[in-house]
């Protein structure tokens, strides 16, 4: 059973790249019966946003992956991390430094001019048998901790594999700010603990935080959980996503008109895969997935395979949420007699809910304009007089007339009898009834208006 969470830290929207971390940890949690959780790492006050967090809860509403605790916020929980600091003092496990920033800013230059990594000395390290120097006055001393100075700090990754780096490549870091602050990797494997923890799905530009996590854990006592470090999404061409290839807000999708089926699916297959299987619903996902074969190579972002599958599911969930969906775009269809007529032929060819709703109000809305070329290619001479005469037949047979077949079964002898072709007599009929000539069928167009609205729109074309 895992226990996972999603910890966004609340300086920007939710972009999709943090939107697949918390896809992955949601399946992995709910596959094996465990938990998600989501966590506000909120504490850097300065460049959180409270925009930010409403937007990254308003997408994980679209999507459907709700936390199943209490969302935390770190901003509320420094009490906790200061007493673990209190505590890790009184063990001697970590100390006060009172080097001061120019001190540290001596020693760095030093450092740097050598060519070493910077690192602290440990001037302010207490060891047996060690005099520290004397406590400076008007300095507010940071809290650090007592890093291994040898040895090594090493995990299985489930993404990476084995990862072993050298104790010396952690210094004895800070973990709270001289105001007292509990800084970041501190706070991180505090709350990862003591909210049960037991697998961190997250981007591999963490992994060199998680040494420093792994210090703390060992400090505290605490288990170190199983950690999956994912590669990137890339663009296409291999370089960072930016916001032109897709790195936007989660709910700018929302916005172009994608189902939160589509991004999800798109997702999951962005880093991990089974066989060479496209479509996943969620049961499938939920059955399927595991971290374990998550890949070891970024993956690149491609929006055609995202229109792709969103077209596919446009196609595939019921009417009823299509038009629910439609709302938001202002195309309501609530009461409708054709809705189903109108849907089951607009979803056909919608790659998203924004081409959807074109083509359904390029079907209800009455045309106030004719293409101009189309109607320079399809109205000859005679074209009135077989619209008119094309009229009188549905008007003959309009009792008659509810379905696409049914205007099909009286149209084609008429066709034939007039000795036409199909687009002498289609097109004129399109751009009547839609003002222009890429409309569907007008079998279709002509079930859904109606005879009345038929009339209607043809007799304002020809008039
Ligand atoms: N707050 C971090 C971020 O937004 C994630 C931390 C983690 O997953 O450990 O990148």
């Amino acid at each position: 059973m895992a226990i996972t969470r999603f910890a966004p830290s609340p300086t920007g929207y939710l972009h999709i790249g943090g939107l697949r971390t918390a896809l992955y940890s949601y399946l992995w949690a709910k596959k094996t019966g465990g938990e998600f959780k989501l966590r506000i790492e909120d504490t850097d006050n300065a460049r959180n946003n409270e925009d930010a967090v409403k937007a990254i809860l308003e997408a994980f509403e679209w999507v459907g992956m709700p936390s199943d605790c209490e969302i935390e916020y770190q901003s509320k929980r420094i009490d906790i991390y200061k007493k673990y600091i209190a505590q890790l003092l009184e063990e001697g496990k970590a100390y006060k430094c009172y080097m001061s920033r120019d001190e540290l800013d001596a020693l760095r230059a030093s450092q740097e001019a050598a060519k070493q990594n910077p690192r602290y000395d440990g001037t302010w390290r207490p060891e047996e048998g060690k005099v520290l120097p004397e406590i400076p006055e008007g300095v507010e001393p940071v809290i650090r901790i007592k890093a291994p100075l040898e040895g090594k700090i090493e995990f299985e990754d489930g993404v990476k594999g084995k990862m072993s780096f050298d104790a010396n490549q952690v210094d004895d870091f800070v973990i709270a700010r001289a105001n007292g602050m509990p800084i970041y990797n501190f706070v991180v494997a505090i709350d990862d603990h003591l909210m049960g923890m037991t697998d961190v799905l997250r981007g591999d530009d963490h992994l060199s935080n998680t040494p420093k996590q792994i210090v703390i854990y060992n400090a505290l006592g605490f288990d170190v959980p199983k950690f999956y470090h994912m590669p990137m999404i890339n663009n296409p061409a291999g370089k960072k996503l930016s916001k032109r290839d897709g790195a936007m807000d989660v709910m700018q999708y929302k916005r172009d008109g994608y189902l939160p089926e589509a991004l999800l699916n798109f997702l999951v297959r962005l880093g991990w895969s089974n066989g060479d299987q496209e479509i996943f619903s969620m049961d499938e996902m939920l059955e399927l997935f595991d971290p374990n074969n998550i890949n070891k190579s970024a993956s690149a972002y491609n929006a055609e395979k995202l229109l792709w599958l969103n077209a596919h599911y446009i196609k595939n969930v019921s009417n009823e949420r299509l038009a629910k969906e439609l709302e938001f775009f202002d195309c309501n269809l609530e009461g409708h007699d054709k809705k189903e007529m109108l849907l089951d032929l607009c979803k056909e060819r919608a790659q998203t809910l924004i081409e959807l709703k074109d083509a359904i109000n390029n079907i209800l809305e009455v045309p106030t304009e004719y293409d101009a070329k189309g109607t320079k290619k399809f109205v000859k001479e005679g074209t009135i007089e077989m619209l008119n005469d094309y009229l009188a037949l549905l008007e003959a047979n309009k009792d008659s007339l509810h379905l696409a077949p049914d205007y099909e079964a009286i149209t084609k002898p008429f066709i034939e009898e007039n000795g036409l072709k199909f687009p002498q007599l289609f097109q004129p009929i399109r751009i009547a009834l839609t003002g222009g000539t890429q409309a569907p069928s007008v079998y279709d167009i002509t079930a859904i208006l109606g005879f009345e609205e038929t009339k209607s729109r043809i007799n304002s074309a020809i008039s």
